[in-house]
């Protein structure tokens, strides 16, 4: 568990700034949703906490500790994408437990870490079949459970849904909300899916053309947007 905290954030690909100075301090176990159209900068914002991106000026702390120069595991975030990425050739269980591996954990322990984000996630009877024996859902289940097993300070999303059906989008918003209220592990959730980011967030950020438009509850986005950006993108009367 920690914070996580901007400080004057920027990213430049060459001469071509993306990021423009975005500031936010994230709370402990705080459920944070990164709104915004596409192109505003919200996966490149979320690859720089994660440590996938070069941070051009400013800082990135997680847990009071100024990040920059450390590994994407050495800052123990977990990222769950869109794509799920499993190795097709390894189990569930073995998808799940391979970070954990690489890290050196030792076996019988990495067998308990699997067991209980199984149990977590309803993927106990899951466990021995391959990616390709299993649903939309239930990869990103997986892929999910393969974050949770390392236990991370931080929670990354991107977009971890909009591969999925809307009935399936719908349930596994409910899952994702109950695993943070289980575990109320800091996240950072980026969607494009503005019931997703009402239902989901204890605080919503609205990104535009790389820079923060506003900060709020959900209902304070929806009874008091900031400008008619957050207005039309929230969905709200005004
Ligand atoms: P979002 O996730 O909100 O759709 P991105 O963070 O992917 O937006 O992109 C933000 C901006 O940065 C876009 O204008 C995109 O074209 C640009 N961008 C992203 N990655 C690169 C890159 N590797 N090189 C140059 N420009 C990039
Ligand atoms: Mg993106």
């Amino acid at each position: 568990m920690a914070s996580v905290e901007l400080r004057d954030v920027r990213k430049a690909y060459g001469a071509l700034e993306v990021i423009h100075g975005v500031s936010l301090s994230i709370a402990d176990g705080e459920f944070i949703a990164l709104v915004g159209p596409s192109g505003c900068g919200k996966s490149t914002l979320l690859r720089m906490i994660a440590g996938l991106e070069d941070i051009s000026h400013g800082e990135v702390a997680i847990g009071g500790t100024v990040v920059n120069a450390l590994t994407p595991r050495e800052r123990n975030i977990a990222m769950v994408f869109q794509s799920y990425a499993l190795y097709p050739h390894m189990t569930v269980a073995e998808n799940m437990g391979f970070n954990l591996k690489l890290s050196g954990v030792p076996k019988p322990e990495i067998r308990t870490r699997v067991a209980e984000a199984a149990r977590m996630l309803a993927l106990e009877e899951l466990l021995e079949r391959k990616p390709s024996q299993l649903s939309g859902g239930q990869r990103q289940r997986v892929a999910m459970g393969r974050a949770i097993v390392r236990d991370p300070a931080v929670f990354l999303f991107d977009e971890p849904l909009s591969n999925l059906d809307a009935k399936l989008r719908v349930a596994m918003r409910t899952e994702i909300k109950t695993l943070h209220q289980k575990v109320a592990t800091t996240s950072v959730y980026v969607t494009h899916d503005q019931i997703e980011a009402m239902t989901l967030a204890d605080r919503i950020v609205v990104l535009n053309g790389g820079r923060i438009e506003q900060v709020g509850t959900p209902l304070d986005l929806y009874r008091m947007p900031a400008n008619l950006f957050v207005a039309g993108f929230i969905g709200s009367p005004a």
